[in-house]
Order: structure tokens, then sequence, then C-alpha cells
């Protein structure tokens, strides 16, 4: 226990201090005896978007098949469900009355993007299943050239759906559901496998779609993304895969922040005992100043198929943390991999040979056997460390897990895996390709703050690739950006301040960022905003303070 806890919390980390009293007269839905309750529900507003935000296994997937109609609530009766007017019944008095009774007379119509795109080509029958005929025979709405635009997909139209890759099944899937008229749009976490660009991007596709009568509820985990994207946010609190309880609408800096904070002031209600902010722990300071660079990588190039990727010669000191930013295809994996050695740079120039570690992008499980056997056979001395216990298993909660099979975790859970397993090889620069995939928001900011920890106390070198940009920036000391033809012929700078780097990588993009003054995560600014004006006049894409 935390010690201001009044119950003891088995989750450690999860201290519900003052559960609101009258919480069992609110359960949405129970799947059955002892499995997961979700109390409450979001309460989507016409001509609005709705973002949810919370940890893994809280409930938000539920609570978007209830409110999509798949899922008809039970009220905790998983044994003798109630029929719909008792439902209804049930939420008089709310908006949700009104919107269950619109949806239940077919008033309403629903459309998701569901969550795990990898499953939608499995699901798509017919002797046609190519993006074209996929995307022509959903078209209701007359926008499909925007939407074949902004999302990317003309190169690909031809493409059968099970030759498409993360990223493209992604821009697929949230594009069939923006051509398709309906009343209710739901996109769950429409950012998986893109780049800050495509995320935008998809940002942007999605607001289109609000009219004056229609509802948009969006679920997501980059926190910069949802921020752009919502007009006002339900936080999802409990014990994970137990039970999550949904709070009522707040704006959205305050529903982020209440979020990170782990508090809800107007409930006086505390549902994490730390709260997270995006400022660099006090006492790392005095470790990040100004060091000789004595190490340094020659101008390469590298050529696969028809893509060819140019490097410039760069730098590094023996710690420090380079992010890589670009968009998908411009060569980050590429180059993590030049570094590591297992691929070798076009004619004879040479990385220098140093002990390196390396986290791949993709991670397939081959291990037959648990956790725990997996870290003992790879990293037995760092595993029984106490101090790598502390720095870095413990807080990525592997514990709840470490007695399970390799083969049947989740995709969060092998993402942690596989970046405990990175530390904890011993090695002079350690390079971490795409750590936050499959990690919720609150995972994302315990991994950073793992890796920040580790790589300074270790004082080792690490690059990293990451699209999150709360994540990259909190991370990077120093940016390298990629640009170029994706694809085709990119380059990669040599690395920059963290402050010109992202300069010129939000000035290809077109977006500026600010920082929240409660905890100085980086907020979009609204195109064209006053700040967003000033920001672009004066040079300044983000402001790092
Ligand atoms: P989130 O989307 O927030 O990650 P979900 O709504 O998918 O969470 O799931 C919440 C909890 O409900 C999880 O513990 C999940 O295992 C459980 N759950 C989801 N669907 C079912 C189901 N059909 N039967 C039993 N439990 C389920
Ligand atoms: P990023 O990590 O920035 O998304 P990658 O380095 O993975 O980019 O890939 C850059 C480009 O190189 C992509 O277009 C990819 O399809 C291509 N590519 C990668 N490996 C090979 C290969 N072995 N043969 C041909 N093309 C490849
Ligand atoms: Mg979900
Ligand atoms: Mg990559």
């Amino acid at each position: 226990g935390c010690g201001i806890c009044p119950k003891r919390c088995p989750f450690g980390a999860i201290t519900i201090i003052n559960l609101p009293t009258n919480l069992e007269s609110q359960i949405t839905h129970r799947y059955s005896a002892n499995s997961f309750k979700l109390h409450r529900l979001p309460m989507p507003r016409p001509g609005n978007v709705l973002g949810l935000v919370g940890t893994n296994g809280i409930g938000k997937s539920t609570a978007l098949k209830i409110l999509s109609g798949k899922l008809k609530p039970n009220l905790g009766r998983f044994d003798n469900p109630p029929d719909w007017e008792d439902v209804i019944k049930h939420f008089r008095g709310s908006e949700l009355q009104n919107y269950f009774t619109k949806l239940l007379e077919d008033d309403l119509k629903s459309i998701v993007k569901p969550q795990y795109v990898d499953q939608i080509p499995k699901a798509i029958r017919g002797p046609d299943r190519s993006v074209e005929f996929l995307l022509k025979s959903r078209h209701t709405l007359g926008n499909l050239d925007s939407v074949l635009d902004t999302l990317e997909l003309r190169h690909i139209l031809d493409r059968d759906v099970s030759h498409l890759s993360g990223g493209e099944l992604q821009r697929f899937a949230i594009g069939t559901t923006c051509v398709s008229k309906a009343d209710v749009y739901m996109f769950d976490e429409p950012s998986s496998y893109l780049d800050v660009k495509q995320r935008l991007s998809a940002a942007r596709m999605i607001r289109s779609l609000l009219r004056p009568d229609d509802y948009v509820i969006v679920v997501e985990h980059d926190l910069s993304v949802l921020d752009y994207l919502s007009d006002y946010v339900c936080v999802l609190y409990g014990q994970p895969a137990v039970y999550g309880v949904v709070t009522l609408p707040y704006s959205v800096r305050e529903g982020i922040n209440i979020f990170l904070d782990g508090h809800i002031p107007t409930e006086n209600l505390r549902f994490r005992d730390e709260s997270l902010t995006f400022r660099i722990a006090e006492g790392t300071e005095e470790l990040i100043v100004e060091k000789s660079r004595a190490f340094r990588y020659p101008k390469m190039e590298k050529t696969l198929g028809n893509f060819h990727l140019s490097i410039d010669s760069g730098d590094f000191s023996d710690s420090e943390i380079i992010v890589m930013m670009g968009e998908n295809g411009t060569g980050k994996t590429t180059f993590c991999r030049m570094l590591a050695g297992a691929l070798k740079p076009d004619g004879n120039q040479k990385v220098p040979e140093m002990k390196i570690s390396m986290k791949p992008q993709t991670i397939t499980p081959k291990f037959e056997g648990t956790v725990r056997m997996l870290f003992f056979k790879k990293i037995k001395a760092a595993f029984l460390s106490p101090q790598f216990q502390t720095d870095v298993v413990k807080p990525l909660k592997l514990d709840d897990f470490i007695d399970q099979e390799v083969k049947n975790l989740s995709g969060g859970e092998l993402q942690r895996v596989a970046i405990v397993l990175a530390l904890g090889i011993p090695a002079d620069i350690y390079v971490i390709d795409e750590p936050s995939a499959y990690l919720d928001s609150e995972q994302r900011i315990v991994a950073s703050r793992v890796i920040k920890r580790f790589i300074m106390h270790a004082k080792k070198t690490a690059f990293i690739v990451e699209h999150d940009f709360i994540m990259a920036t909190y991370l990077a000391d120093r940016v390298i950006v990629f640009d170029g033809q994706p694809g085709i012929d990119a380059h990669a700078n040599k690395p920059e301040s963290l402050l010109t780097g992202c300069n010129t990588f939000l000035k290809n993009l077109d977006v500026t960022f600010r920082r929240d003054p409660t905890n100085y995560r980086p907020r979009i600014n609204k195109a064209n905003s006053q700040l967003d004006q000033e920001q672009k006049l004066s040079g300044n894409y983000v402001s790092l303070i």
C-alpha cells in the first residue's frame, strides 16, 4: 500500500483513495460473474468530437461497443439481462436516454473503425478485395477524393487488403469509415502504425466529418493527437481488467490534465498516487551539460531495392539520447540496423565498432517458455540486479505477467518485455525502434521515463525512433530529422539540438506546438490561431519551456 489509501490496492500503483459511494448502482455492463465491470458511460454530444482517454483494459472499447449499439448493456445483470426499455429507463434524465432512444428507433446509424486493424483482411470476403473496390462500395458521403488525398491512399488503390502494411491498413480502415454516411462515427485508436504527419492528416479527416447533428467518438493514446482531435474528453479510471469508471465530460485541456494528474478535483478523487509531468526529473539537469562528442559515424549511403537513403555524418557523446523523427518509409529502421551492424552501408564506409543493444520495431516472439525464463536466458545479470529491478522491471509492471508464456502476451506486454530485454544487455549504445507502439498513454510515459533514467544513470547513448511527439520531445537531447521521398529517396540530417531539429521537422508539417503550463506537455496550436501565426512568424514551431 501507499500509505494514503484506506484499502490495500493489489495493483500497487493504482490507488483509489475514495471511490464514489454510489458506484454499485451505476454499473453499465458486466460481461459475466467476476468479470470486468464498466461503470457509467461517456456522453456523446451532437456536433462534437468526444475523446476517451484511459489505460489499457479499462473499458474504452467496451464503451464504444455499447454506444454503437453492438453490445446491449446489461446493467450488471449478466444472468438476467434487462430489456432495452429498462436500459433506457436507467439512463433517464441524461443525454444518453435520448441517444439510446434514437439508436433503438434506427434513427442513428453508427460505424466503427475497429482497434485491431490487423484483423480486417480476415473479415473481408468476396471476390474483389482491392482497396479501390472496398472504398467505392462503401462510399456514400461524396468525399472520396478528399479521403484518398488526405489519407494518402491513391498509390495503393489496386492492392489487395491482405497485402497492406500496418500503416496502410490503418489509413484504409479510417478511409472506409470516413466515406460512409452515418450519424455516429467511432474511431478506436486511429493513430497506431501512423507517423506524425499521417496522424495529423487522420485527425483532420476525422474532424471533417463533424456536422451539427452527428456524433464523433475517438479513443486515442497519443495525447497530442487526442488533444488536437477532441472538443471534450471523458477519462476512464479504475483497475484494468477489473473495473472501469467513466468521468463526466471535461474540456480537452482539463480532461487530459486530470488523466495525467491522477486526480479529479470535482469529485475530490485520486485514482493514481503519482501525477505524470513532462518536466525532466530534478537532479538530472547536471547530467545533460554540454559534453565533448567523442564519437562519430561517417557520411553513408544505403540502397535497398528501389529505396535509397543518404545519411549525413554525425557525432554523439558517450551519454545522450538522440531521437529520430521522420515519415514512415524514410529509412529510420534502416539506419538503426546499420548502427547495429545488421546492415552494411554501400561502399566501404564503416560505422564505429561499439557494443550495441537493439530493440527492433517488430517483435515476433519465438521463445518457448515464460517471460521469467526468457529474462534468465538473455539478461540474467541485469534481471538479478536490484537496481535494474527498481529502475526498469518494476515501473514497467512486468510482475503482472512475468510467469506467463511469452507466446500468449498482448502487444503492449510484449513491447514492455522487448524494452527490458534491450536495456538488460550491457552495451555502449542502445537503439530503440518505436517503443510506444501498442502502449497506452500511461505506459508510454512510464516507458519514456524508464528509458531516460536508465540512459542517464548508466551514462550510455541511445538512438530512439518515436512518433508520439510528447514522448519524442521528452526523451530527446538531440534529434535526427529524416526527410525526402518516403520509400524512394530519403535523407537523414546530422543530429541537431532538440529546438532546431523540431523546428525543421514541424515546419515541414506546418504545425506549431505550445506547452501546457501545468504539466509541460506539448499541445498542438489550432491552425491559424494567434499563437500559431506568431510562432510561425518567429520560427519557433515548438516552445520548449
Ligand atoms: P480497453 O479498450 O480500455 O483496453 P476493453 O473495453 O477492451 O478495454 O476491455 C475491458 C476489460 O473487459 C478487459 O479486461 C477485457 O479483457 C474485458 N473484456 C472485453 N471484452 C470481453 C468479453 N467479450 N468477455 C469478457 N471480458 C471482456
Ligand atoms: P522507416 O523505419 O523510416 O519507416 P524503413 O527503414 O523501414 O523506413 O524503410 C525505408 C524504405 O526501404 C521502405 O520503403 C521499405 O519498404 C524499404 N525497404 C526496407 N527494407 C528493404 C529491403 N530489404 N528491400 C527493399 N526495400 C526495402
Ligand atoms: Mg480498446
Ligand atoms: Mg521503421
